[in-house]
C-alpha cells in the first residue's frame, strides 16, 4: 500500500512536469517558427536579385543564420555536475500542526480568525524562523529521511470555506508559507451545510483553488466525503466517521471506503496531490477507525488534540492521529509561538 502511495506521489510530480515540458515545448515550437522567419527575411534582404543571383556559394547571410541556428542548438551550458547524495534526516523532529477554520475581515467569534490577527500570526511564524511544510514533505521525512527544513510547522485549514482563499491564501504567499485544506467534499462550492437547508458560509470550489494548489501555496486534502455530521449537533446516524451501533464490521469499511471513493472523484476533476491526509469530523476517531482509513491509504491524519508532534525518520505511525494547535482570534503572536514551542511527542506515546 505504502509503495501504491509513493509510486502516486512520484506520478503527481510527473504529472507536473510534464505539463512544464509541455509549455516549454510550445514555447520553442514557435521561438523555431520564428527563428525561420527571420531567416527568411534576413536572406530576402541579403540576396542578390534572383536574375543577377550567380554565385555557386550561399549567401553569406543564410550560413551566418544556419551557424546560429546549429549554435542556438547546441548546449548554452556545459553539462552539469552529478549533484551530490542528498543529506539523510536521522533525528527526530518536532512538528506543531496549527489549526484554523473560517477567516473574516473582523471577528465575533473564537475560532473566526480576523484577517488582521491571521496576518500577525502568520508574519509571527515566518519571523520566528518556521518554514510551513506540506504532507508530502512529512511522508518523504519519514519514508525516506527527507530532510525537512529548519523549524517546520504545518498550517491546516478545515472545513474548504471560501474565506481561506480570498484572504487566506494572499497572506500566506505574502508571507512565504503554504497550508493544507481539509474539504468536506460534498459541502464544495456549496453555502448550506450538509444536506439541511440552513445557510452556513461559503465553501470554495475546486476549481478556484487550483491556481493556489498550482503555486504550492495550498494543498486540499479530506475531511469526509459525507461524514461531517454529529450527533450532539443535531445529526442523525453516524456520528463523525465513527462505526454505528451494530453496524459490521464488514459494512463499516465499506461505508468509510465508500465515502473516501465518493471525495477522490469529486476532488480528482483537477489536478491536485495525490490524497493521503484526513482531519477526523470534529475530532472523533478510535483506533479501528484509524487503521481502517490507513488501509484505504491515507498516509495522515490529524485529531483535534492541543499537542505538538514528534515526527521520526522510519516510523510511519508518527503520522497518525498528529495533535494541532487550535488557533483563535485572541491568540496573540507570543502565545502562539509559545504553544508552537513545547516539547513534541509521539501518538500514543
Ligand atoms: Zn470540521
Amino acid at each position: 500500500m505504502r509503495n501504491k502511495k509513493r509510486r502516486s506521489n512520484r506520478e503527481w510530480v510527473e504529472k507536473r512536469k510534464r505539463s512544464g515540458r509541455k509549455k516549454l515545448t510550445i514555447g520553442l515550437s514557435a521561438a523555431s517558427v520564428l527563428a525561420v522567419m527571420c531567416c527568411f527575411i534576413i536572406v530576402a534582404a541579403a540576396a542578390p536579385p534572383p536574375e543577377t543571383a550567380k554565385a555557386p556559394t550561399e549567401p553569406a547571410a543564410v550560413k551566418a543564420a544556419e551557424t546560429e541556428a546549429e549554435t542556438e542548438t547546441a548546449p548554452a551550458q556545459p553539462a552539469a555536475e552529478p549533484e551530490p547524495p542528498a543529506e539523510k534526516a536521522t533525528e527526530p523532529v518536532d512538528l506543531p500542526v496549527l489549526m484554523y477554520h473560517h477567516l473574516d475581515t473582523v471577528s465575533n467569534y473564537g475560532t473566526v480568525v480576523s484577517e488582521e490577527v491571521f496576518r500577525r500570526q502568520m508574519e509571527a511564524v515566518r519571523d520566528a524562523g518556521y518554514h510551513a511544510v506540506g504532507v508530502d514533505q512529512l511522508i518523504a521525512f519519514v519514508d525516506d529521511s527527507a530532510p525537512l527544513p529548519e523549524k517546520p510547522v504545518l498550517i491546516t485549514f478545515d472545513d474548504g470555506y471560501a474565506s481561506n482563499l480570498k484572504i487566506g491564501a494572499p497572506i500566506l504567499k505574502e508571507t512565504g508559507l503554504k497550508a493544507t485544506i481539509f474539504v468536506i467534499g460534498r459541502d464544495e462550492a456549496d453555502y448550506y451545510y450538509g444536506d439541511t437547508e440552513s445557510y452556513f458560509l461559503e465553501h470554495f470550489t475546486y476549481d478556484l483553488a487550483q491556481p493556489w494548489v498550482n503555486l504550492g501555496v495550498l494543498d486540499v486534502q479530506c475531511h469526509s466525503y459525507d461524514m461531517h455530521h454529529a450527533l450532539r449537533y443535531g445529526g442523525t446516524g453516524r456520528d463523525g466517521m465513527l462505526r454505528l451501533e451494530g453496524e459490521s464490521e464488514e459494512d463499516y469499511r465499506a461505508a468509510i471506503a465508500a465515502d473516501l471513493k465518493s471525495f477522490s472523484v469529486r476532488r480528482d476533476r483537477c489536478v491536485f496531490p495525490p490524497l493521503t491526509a484526513l482531519a477526523f469530523p470534529y475530532g472523533y476517531y478510535n483506533d479501528e477507525l484509524d487503521q481502517i482509513l490507513a488501509d484505504c491509504g491515507i498516509r495522515l491524519t490529524f485529531t483535534i488534540e492541543n499537542r505538538v508532534n514528534r515526527l521520526e525518520p522510519g516510523n510511519p505511525g508518527c503520522l497518525r492521529k498528529m495533535g494541532r494547535i487550535n488557533v483563535v482570534d485572541r491568540c496573540g503572536p507570543e502565545t502562539l509561538l509559545n504553544l508552537m514551542a513545547r516539547p513534541g511527542s509521539v501518538s500514543g506515546s
